[in-house]
């Protein structure tokens, strides 16, 4: 048997070749998803000025326990008020600018108003419920660092720092084929010996939320012609990603055609399971990836390999795979020469995550793949991992 690379030569092979892509402006409204290329920083303090974090009254706290005079009404977005006479309250709304003079806010919770005037009956404790100018963020700082993928949480963080526009990474253009006579479009009717073909929008799925821009091409037949005209098109892509037509039958025709039309192999063949006659070249600027025909060799070859190439080429500062760790339910046996990719079941548990594999790993198992919610990795090796043992894993959810 050849020398197959490992599991890590083979994505170390792949990340080294993935090189950061050219970044642009974006709208905050079409950047989820992205990747910040260049730290992006508040262009105002947060809050710009001390404000109010509840209903209620502004006061000098000093002047607590009392009966004051209600001498102003500030709401939010009020321009900022005039100094606080002394022995009044301001009655104040959440977000309102806190007047000159306030040193503290009395929520209308612990307040009564009575004709123009209002009880306090505790004394207030200092600078309560006060937001101070840029508690948050300061004008300047750093909001979002470069090689983060922007989420809900980061769009909010850019709108309330007043950055209108991020620069990111531009989006891997990504062209997606699946080769294989037998494969019919879902909602076709299948003839004898013929399939539905289910890698195409599956590994579309999983680079789609890479960030990539993903082309589908048609179905391609098991015959040279047919595989050129295909990757031609392809290859003008950054990215090319075919599925099947890379083992060692006489209809596998990927590695000779991409051969033949200038791709430089990088590697054929990782010693992991599933996926293992997996084949990677560039042609220019231009990765592909062969993955395997049978949809769980696809899908493990998309999550392991070409995702962290996607997010290697938008410069995520992490580019993964990104294991968690569990701990296995069941004893796992170890492959001598190969890591596996294990598809479980994942539970919450008091003692961390639980991971028990799910019936059905055969490598055309999609339907039961699909019950897993964990990719476990077992690294090859002598023996077992024991019931209770540590494994990391991939999330799938
Ligand atoms: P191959 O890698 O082309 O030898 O294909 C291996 C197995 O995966 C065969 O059983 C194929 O029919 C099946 N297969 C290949 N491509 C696809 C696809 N796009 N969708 C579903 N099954 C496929
Ligand atoms: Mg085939």
């Amino acid at each position: 048997m050849r020398d197959l690379l490992t599991f890590e030569e083979a994505l170390a092979c792949i990340l080294e070749r993935a090189q950061p892509l050219t970044s642009e402006l974006v709208p905050l409204e079409h950047a989820v998803g992205r990747v910040v290329a260049e730290p992006a920083r508040a262009r105002a303090d947060l809050p710009p000025f001390p404000s109010s974090a509840m209903d209620g009254f502004a006061v000098r706290g000093a002047e607590t326990p009392g009966m004051l005079p209600i001498s102003a009404r500030v709401a939010a977005g009020s321009p900022s008020a005039d100094p606080l006479e002394p022995g009044s309250a301001a009655a104040i709304a959440t977000g309102g600018a806190i007047p000159d003079g306030a040193d503290t806010i009395v929520p209308v919770e612990q307040a009564t108003e009575e004709a123009g005037r209002v009880r306090i009956t505790e004394p207030a404790r200092e600078a309560a419920h006060i937001r101070p100018r840029g508690g948050d963020v300061r004008e300047g700082e750093v909001v979002i660092s470069a090689g983060v993928r922007l989420g809900p949480a980061q769009i909010g963080a850019l709108a309330a720092s007043g950055i209108a526009e991020v620069r990111c990474a531009r989006r891997p253009r990504v062209c997606v084929l699946a080769t294989g006579s037998e494969l019919r479009a879902p909602g076709d009717t299948l003839e004898p010996g013929q399939i539905f073909e289910s890698n195409r929008p599956m590994i579309g799925a999983v680079l789609t939320a890479s960030g990539a821009s993903v082309e589908s091409l048609p179905v391609v037949r098991d015959d040279e012609s047919a595989h050129r005209t295909a990757f031609e098109r392809g290859l003008v892509a950054d990215v090319l990603v075919s599925s099947g037509g890379v083992s060692m039958g006489p209809h596998d025709l990927v590695r000779q055609v991409a051969a033949e039309l200038g791709v430089e192999e990088v590697f054929w063949g990782v010693a992991v399971k599933p996926g293992k006659p997996l084949s990677f070249g560039v042609r220019g600027e231009t990765l592909v990836f062969g993955l395997p025909g049978n949809p769980v060799s696809s899908l493990v070859g998309a999550l392991v390999f070409v995702r962290p190439a996607l997010n290697a080429l938008q410069d995520v500062a992490d580019p993964g795979p990104s294991f968690q760790v569990g701990r296995t339910r069941v004893s796992l046996r170890r492959n001598a020469h190969r890591d596996e990719f294990v598809r479980a079941r994942r539970e919450a548990t008091e003692d961390g995550v639980a991971l028990e594999p799910v019936t059905g790993q055969e490598s055309h198992m999609i339907v039961r793949a699909a019950s897993a919610e964990a990719l476990v990795h077992v690294p090859r090796g002598a023996g077992e991992i024991a019931a209770g043992g540590l494994v990391r894993y991939l999330d799938l959810a």
